[in-house]
């Protein structure tokens, strides 16, 4: 894949791009292809023609309750202006001698982020600028350990290399401080790695799931396919030097906090069972939350005589051709696996326990045409500009609809807006299935939208079931034997293959790793399976223990993962600096203010439907508790996280040798 950043500022004009202009037809393919909320934008940064985003040209980005509308939604006729207005700007742009305008100042630059995102308030700007990725690499620290503090070094262990890893190793190094990551697997890229199943693929908008410093123009799908997002997360630890850091096929077993020198132990094991100890200031786990498949509990699970399996740990030396195969499971990963082996397979018994709800996506699995994907390689500020659009269309998303009104009262929705979006969503089901009234009075959910996480739907998940080898079972699996699957109503269904599509343990953060805090307090008796951490970053009793997407910082429909653990990173180091200001040893969050946050995060649960709701999903923990997604809308985490409030924090003091001597 290309580099994974944006052509910078066009001083020199990118060859690609002076090919473009010199190509009339090439050119207006291009233009046609473009998303104009993005390309006008992004015309006006490079020539500096600001009646490019005139009013009368700006997407109005409605809020509509099942989809996302084409080309910002703005009216065909306007679209056509837009288009002659563009390709008039590239012409004089080129007829001109490819001058680029300089660098917008900060003024411009808030009227080109209004054009695409509305009259929002200065709060935003910000965040949108570091979406921007403007100026370039905008969220790095800034400050290294040794203009902080001259002489002391900072060693920290950071346990995990997939997306939340990565960013975290690649700040620290920015900042001078000495960076181990310890990576269970032989590869970076964390689920994207492990996820190897057929069909995996990205379900948010591809150019929003990259890293701010590290944007890729030219992404071949809207949502790309897994190999295409491993390939990027690789190219990224590749391009900014990372893998030196990473010690692979080390799995953490603990981590040991000593009270007396305020330094961590940390023991990982090797594939050999060899135990290697690492000693650090501080510990930053970017171990995830769905990355330790979960098995059904269900009898006779081990007895089943041929191959079993779950989708995270995908056979490939399993050829499923011409077999007859069971599914368990209908979320994200069946979702994805049942239409990409119906072809090949004899029959596919699929087993549903709950339905998802499925959103239209016409364009889930549809290239970028190739017309488009030439624009981004060679227009300087495109990629960055069509990134922000669909930053900005998922920033709030479908939250809206998901929020709780108290006095709605309704069986399966939490608000008018809700329902709205409900029935919008049962009548694309009734397309679907209509032909079909078996199939779809077992596909319609009984549970608001929302409350679980949604599928993409182009078509291809109805098409699966409706084939005549496919059966999908929603009675209560009792049993598995040795040859198949046995339900509540005492059939076996005899297959050869079993597909565990069953998710993952994310509630058990940490786990398996035994971690030991101040005092000699164990991380997951103090959590007794209830996981909570201040800003999903800190833990009371655990100085210098830093978790990136930890606890409630999971979305279900808002934003962006990855700017999530973004800000966390930029976070843990703002409290290292202020650390290393104040020659302390460690910084611990005060339990005041973890508990006010976690009653507030709760509070903000039970406002949404997935807090309310009671049906099944891998946001709630055993306690019934919403422990593993964030609540509110995406700016709050950019306000309450980026800048450490340093009154939230306790900074123990650094003892000398001697008083270690007497300790
Ligand atoms: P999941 O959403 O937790 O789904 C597990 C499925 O297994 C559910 O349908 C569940 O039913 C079913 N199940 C569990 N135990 C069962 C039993 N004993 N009998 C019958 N059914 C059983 O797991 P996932 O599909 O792996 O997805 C997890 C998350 O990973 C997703 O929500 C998403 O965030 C992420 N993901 C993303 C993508 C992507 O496109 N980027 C793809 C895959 C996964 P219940 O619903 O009744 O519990």
């Amino acid at each position: 894949m290309a580099t994974p950043t944006v052509p910078t500022a066009p001083s020199g004009v990118p060859d690609e791009l002076a090919a473009l202009l010199a190509d009339d037809d090439a050119l207006a393919a291009a233009v046609d292809a473009a998303e104009m909320p993005a390309l006008l934008p992004a015309l006006a940064h490079l020539t500096g023609e600001l009646d490019l985003v005139d009013d009368a040209l700006r997407p109005p980005l409605r809020l509509l309750p099942d989809r996302v509308e084409p080309q910002g939604g703005m009216a065909p006729e306007v679209v056509a202006a837009a288009r002659e207005r563009a390709l008039a700007a590239l012409r004089r742009f080129r007829d001109s001698g490819m001058v680029a305008a300089p660098e917008p100042a900060t003024a411009t630059l808030r009227r080109l982020m209004r054009f695409v995102a509305g009259d929002v308030g200065d709060e935003y700007l910000p965040l949108m600028a570091h979406e921007l990725g403007l100026p370039d690499d905008v969220g790095a620290p800034g400050w290294t350990v040794d203009e902080v503090a001259p002489g002391r070094t900072l060693d920290v262990v950071v346990v995990g290399a997939g997306m939340s890893g990565l960013v975290t190793a690649h700040r620290l190094t920015q900042a001078g401080v000495g960076v181990t990551v310890l990576e269970r697997n032989d590869d970076v890229g964390g689920v994207w790695l492990e996820n190897g199943y057929p069909g995996a693929r990205l379900d948010t908008a591809n150019f929003a799931y990259s890293y701010s410093f590290a944007q890729r123009p030219d992404w071949p799908h809207q949502f790309s396919a897994r190999d295409d997002i491993h390939d990027y997360f690789r190219s990224v630890a590749d391009a900014f030097d990372l893998r030196r850091l990473v010690r692979f096929g080390h799995e953490v077993v603990a981590a040991e906090y000593d009270d007396a020198t305020a330094r961590w132990t940390v023991t990982a094991r090797d594939r050999d069972g060899t135990e290697v100890v690492l000693d650090a200031d501080a510990v930053i786990s970017a171990t995830g939350q769905l990355n330790r498949p979960k098995l059904p509990d269900v009898p006779g699970r081990d007895s089943f005589a041929g191959p079993a399996f779950h989708t995270a740990r995908w056979r490939h030396d399993v050829d499923l051709t011409g077999r007859r195969v069971a599914v368990i499971g209908t979320g994200a990963s069946a979702y994805q696996v049942v239409p990409s082996i119906v072809d090949r397979v004899a029959s596919l018994t699929v087993f549903q326990r709950t339905p998802p709800w499925m959103a239209p996506t016409p364009t889930y699995h549809a290239p970028i045409p190739e017309p488009a994907r030439a624009l981004a390689r060679a227009l300087p500020h495109y990629p960055r500009w069509l990134r922000f659009l669909q930053f900005w269309t998922s920033v709030d998303g479908r939250r809206p609809f998901m929020e709780v009104d108290p006095d709605w009262d309704h069986p399966v929705s939490v608000s008018a807006r809700n329902e709205a979006l409900r029935r919008a969503l049962v009548a694309n089901l009734e397309a679907r299935f209509g032909d079909r009234p078996d199939l779809l009075a077992k596909v319609v959910p009984d549970y608001p939208p929302g409350a679980k996480r949604m599928m993409r739907d182009n078509g291809v998940w109805a098409a699966a079931l409706h084939r005549e080898h496919v059966a999908l079972v929603t009675d209560a699996i009792t049993e598995v034997t040795p040859t198949g699957v046995r339900t509540a109503d005492g059939a076996e269904h005899q297959v050869d293959v079993v597909v565990y599509a069953t998710g993952f343990h994310a509630e058990e953060f940490l786990a398996p790793i035994t971690v030991r805090g101040r005092e000699g307090r164990d991380l997951h008796a103090q959590w007794g399976g209830d996981a909570r951490a201040h800003l999903g970053v800190h833990v009371p009793g655990f100085p210098n223990l830093f978790c990136v997407y930890g606890p409630n910082t999971g979305l279900v429909i808002n934003g962006s993962i990855l700017l999530f653990s973004e800000i966390a990173v930029h976070h843990v180091l703002g409290l290292l600096r202020e650390l290393l200001e104040r020659d302390a040893a460690a910084v611990e969050v005060r339990p005041e203010a973890h508990d006010a946050y976690n009653a507030r995060v709760d509070a903000g649960s039970a406002r949404m439907a997935w807090g309310v709701a009671t049906v099944n999903s891998w946001y709630r923990n055993a306690a019934g508790r919403v422990s593993q997604v964030w609540p509110f809308p995406l700016l709050d985490y950019w306000r309450m996280v980026r800048e450490p409030d340093l009154a939230e924090y306790a900074f123990h003091p650094r003892r000398s040798a001697e008083q270690n001597a007497r300790a």
